[in-house]
C-alpha cells in the first residue's frame, strides 16, 4: 500500500513542477502543487484561433531527449518534423542559403578552449572572423540562447553545444495539437496519482526548517498557509531573482540564483488570410521554412512547414528584443508588415491587408515568468550546480536553470530537473551525500 503520510509541495505548475509532482504522486506521497496562474504550463502557452495552433512560448521539440519522446509516446500525441528550405535576406536579395553550417561548425570549436571561462565577446577566435561572419555567429548565439554575447560564457556554450549533439537537436519537432497539450497530460497523471493541483495560488513567502515549511500563498483575495514537511520550488529564475517569492531564511541556491541570468525574447505569429509567401509571384516560396534576414527585425523568421498554416512567426532573442517593449500587437504587426514588405519587396498595404491579427505574450513583463529563459554567464558554471543541491533534506530547486545536464532554457531541461529533483526526495540517503560533499567544496 501507499504510504500517503509524508506531504510535499510544489511550488510552481510549469513543466519541471509537474513532472516532479507526477513522479512524487505515483511514489505514494501526499503531493499538492500551487500554481499563481489558472492554468498549468508556465512558459508553454498555446492560443488556438481560426483553426490554426500559435504558440507564444515554447514551440519546438529540439532533437531526441528521451523522457520529452516517452511522455508524448504516452500521451498518444502526433508530432511533425519541421522541413522546407531554408532563405537568406542580404543585400536586399532573398536567396536560398544555408545559414547555421558554418555558424555550428565554427561553435562546435568552443570544446577545444582550454582556458578560463570568459565571456563570448571575449572568445579570442571570434577576432578572427570577418566582420560579417563574427556578426552572424554572435546574433545565433543571442538569438538562440536570449542572452547577451558580453555575458554568455564560453564553457557554459561549449556544455550546451555538446549536449545539443548528443540529443542531435538540428532535427526540430513540433506537437501537432498544440504544446500544451503536453503540460496538460502530466497534469492529469499528478491527478490520477491522487495528487492535488491548486491553481490561482499566488505563493508570496515560503518560512522552513528542516522537516517542515510553511507556504503563505494568495488564494483570490485571501491569504492562505500550506504546511509540508518538504517542498520542491520549481519557480522561473526570474521570479527568485526579482524576489517574486521571499524565503525566510534565504535558502543557498538563492544566492547561487543570482550568478545566473534570465534571458529576453520577443516572439510573436502572424496569422495571415493566405500564404502569400508561397503564393505570391515575388515571393514564391512554398517550401520556406525559416528566413534569416540579418538586417531586419526581426531577423529570424520561419513558417511551421511542411505543415500549410498561414502564419509566419519573427524571433528576437537578447538585448534587441526590447525593440518593440512598447508596442502593442496592433503595432507590432504593423511594424512587422512593413519589414517583410521591405524584404520581399512588395506593396505594405497587400500585407496589411492579409494580416489577421498578431499574438505574442511578454515573458518580461510577466511577474510569473521575470523573462524567458535562463542562460549561464561567464565564471557561473558552478551555480547551476549549487542550485540543483537539496537543502536539508528539505528544500529542492527545480526548473530549466538547474538542469546538470546542459539545455538550459528547454522543455526537456525542466522536464529533467522535475525528475532529478523527485529523485532526490525519493533517494534522501543519496541525495545527503550529495548536499555534504557539495558544502565541503
Ligand atoms: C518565447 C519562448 C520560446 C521558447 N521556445 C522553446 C522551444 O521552442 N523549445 C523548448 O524546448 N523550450 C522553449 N522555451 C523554453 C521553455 O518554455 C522553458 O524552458 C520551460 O517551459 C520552463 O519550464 P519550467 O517548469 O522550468 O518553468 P515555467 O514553465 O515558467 O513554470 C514555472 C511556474 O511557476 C509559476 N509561478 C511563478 N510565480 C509563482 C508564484 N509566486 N506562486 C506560484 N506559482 C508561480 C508560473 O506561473 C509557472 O507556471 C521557450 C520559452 C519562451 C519564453
Amino acid at each position: 500500500m501507499k504510504d500517503r503520510s509524508k506531504r510535499i509541495l510544489v511550488i510552481g505548475a510549469g513543466m519541471a513542477g509537474l513532472t516532479a509532482a507526477r513522479q512524487l504522486a505515483e511514489a505514494g506521497l501526499k503531493v499538492m502543487v500551487l500554481e499563481a496562474r489558472d492554468r498549468v504550463g508556465g512558459r508553454i502557452l498555446t492560443l488556438r484561433e481560426e483553426g490554426e495552433i500559435l504558440e507564444l512560448g515554447a514551440e519546438f521539440i529540439h532533437g531526441q531527449p528521451p523522457e520529452l519522446w516517452a511522455l508524448i509516446r504516452e500521451a498518444g500525441l502526433e508530432t511533425y518534423a519541421l522541413d522546407g528550405k531554408d532563405a537568406c535576406h542580404k543585400s536586399g536579395k532573398v536567396k536560398p542559403c544555408d545559414e547555421l553550417g558554418e555558424v555550428f561548425k565554427f561553435l562546435n570549436g568552443l570544446d577545444k578552449w582550454k582556458g578560463v571561462d570568459l565571456a563570448f565577446a571575449d572568445y579570442p577566435p571570434l577576432e578572427k572572423l570577418s566582420l560579417d561572419k563574427r556578426e552572424e555567429v554572435i546574433n545565433y548565439v543571442q538569438s538562440f540562447n536570449a542572452a547577451d554575447y558580453r555575458q554568455i560564457g564560453i564553457h557554459a556554450l561549449a556544455v550546451q553545444q555538446r549536449a545539443e549533439r548528443e540529443i542531435g537537436s538540428e532535427e526540430v519537432f513540433r506537437v501537432r495539437e498544440g504544446y500544451d497539450r503536453v503540460p496538460e497530460f502530466v497534469a492529469k497523471k499528478v491527478r490520477e496519482a491522487g495528487g492535488r493541483i491548486e491553481l490561482s495560488r499566488t505563493v508570496e513567502k515560503i518560512e522552513w526548517e528542516r522537516g517542515e515549511v510553511r507556504v503563505h500563498a494568495r488564494d483570490g483575495g485571501e491569504m492562505a498557509q500550506y504546511m509540508a514537511e518538504q517542498a520542491v520550488i520549481a519557480l522561473p529564475l526570474g521570479v527568485l531573482q526579482h524576489l517574486g517569492v521571499l524565503f525566510d531564511p534565504v535558502p543557498a541556491p538563492l544566492i547561487a540564483a543570482n550568478q545566473l541570468a534570465m534571458g529576453p525574447v520577443r516572439r510573436f505569429t502572424l496569422l495571415f488570410r493566405e500564404r502569400w509567401w508561397a503564393t505570391h509571384e515575388k515571393a514564391n516560396l512554398p517550401k520556406l521554412s525559416f528566413l534569416f534576414a540579418q538586417d531586419a527585425m526581426p531577423p529570424v523568421w520561419w513558417t511551421a512547414h511542411p505543415w500549410e498554416t498561414r502564419t509566419l512567426t519573427g524571433w528576437i532573442g537578447g538585448p534587441q528584443s526590447a525593440t518593440f517593449n512598447q508596442f502593442t500587437r496592433e503595432q507590432i504587426g504593423d511594424a512587422a508588415c512593413k519589414e517583410l514588405a521591405n524584404i520581399f519587396a512588395l506593396p505594405v498595404a497587400m500585407l496589411r491587408g492579409q494580416l489577421i491579427g498578431c499574438a505574442t505574450h511578454d515573458w518580461q513583463t510577466d511577474p510569473r515568468s521575470c523573462g524567458s529563459y535562463s542562460y549561464v554567464p561567464a565564471g557561473a558554471l558552478n551555480a547551476v550546480l549549487k542550485m540543483a543541491v537539496p537543502v536539508a533534506q528539505t528544500l529542492y530547486f527545480a526548473g530549466e536553470h538547474t538542469d546538470v545536464t546542459g539545455h538550459w532554457g528547454t522543455v526537456h531541461a525542466a522536464m529533467r530537473s522535475g525528475i532529478r529533483a523527485a529523485q532526490q526526495v525519493l533517494a534522501p540517503a543519496h541525495a545527503q551525500i550529495h548536499e555534504l560533499a557539495s558544502r565541503r567544496a
